[in-house]
């Protein structure tokens, strides 16, 4: 957040997972022929991610405390498969996701815990763990679930969740603009 005038005391921070380039490209296309079908606006290609966790606004300050308390997350690496879309009345929101998998909520609560042992607790406003990549948003109200669920999604390569990020999101008129600050290595 910024200050009229005076210098920014805040930025507007989250962790996440990236997938790779290939995958990315794959999920993009999709993106664009749902939001053909159902309407939206498709998210950027580069934009694509799962949140692990959304931290709001955090004071500069607090930076190093957060950054060592992600550095602590000891959790292995793991690969999803992306096979499903889902479709969010309450956001107008075109979501990718795949099957609950065991190491990804782990990876979650670890990075919870750390935060919260650090002082960097989640939001209150934080919404439950459901992890997602937002491939679209702003579909018509109207759009059937089901008619999104049964969209092809199929084939998309494996994801080797190898690392994961933080970065910050500058809100504007124009949608999100993110920029990677840190990752953090996965390892067993
Ligand atoms: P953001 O609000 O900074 O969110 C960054 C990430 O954190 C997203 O993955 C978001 O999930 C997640 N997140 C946000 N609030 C959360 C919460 N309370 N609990 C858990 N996770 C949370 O940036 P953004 O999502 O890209 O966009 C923010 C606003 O700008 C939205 O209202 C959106 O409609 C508007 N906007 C965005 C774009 C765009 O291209 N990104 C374009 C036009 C307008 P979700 O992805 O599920 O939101």
């Amino acid at each position: 957040m910024t200050d009229k005038g005076g210098p920014a005391a805040s930025q507007r921070l989250f962790f996440a997972l990236w997938p790779p380039s290939e995958l990315a490209t794959a999920l993009s296309g999709i993106a664009a022929a749902a939001t053909r079908r159902f309407g939206g606006q498709p998210s950027r290609r580069e934009s694509l991610h799962l949140t692990l966790a959304f931290l709001g606004d955090v004071p500069f300050d607090a930076m190093p405390a957060l950054l060592a308390a992600a550095r602590q997350v000891a959790a292995p690496p793991f690969h999803l498969q992306i096979d499903r879309l889902g479709f969010w009345r309450h956001n107008c929101l075109l979501w990718a996701g795949c099957a609950p998998t065991p190491a990804l909520q782990t990876l979650a609560a670890e990075l919870g815990s750390a935060l919260a042992a650090a002082g960097q607790p989640l939001p209150e406003r934080q919404r439950a763990f459901a992890p997602h990549l937002t491939l679209a948003r702003k579909l018509p109200a109207a759009t059937s679930a089901a008619e999104v669920a049964s969209h092809p999604c199929t084939g998309l390569p494996a994801w080797p969740c190898t690392r994961f990020v933080l970065v910050a999101s500058q809100l504007s008129a124009a949608g999100s603009v993110y920029r990677p600050l840190a990752e953090f290595p996965l390892s067993a």
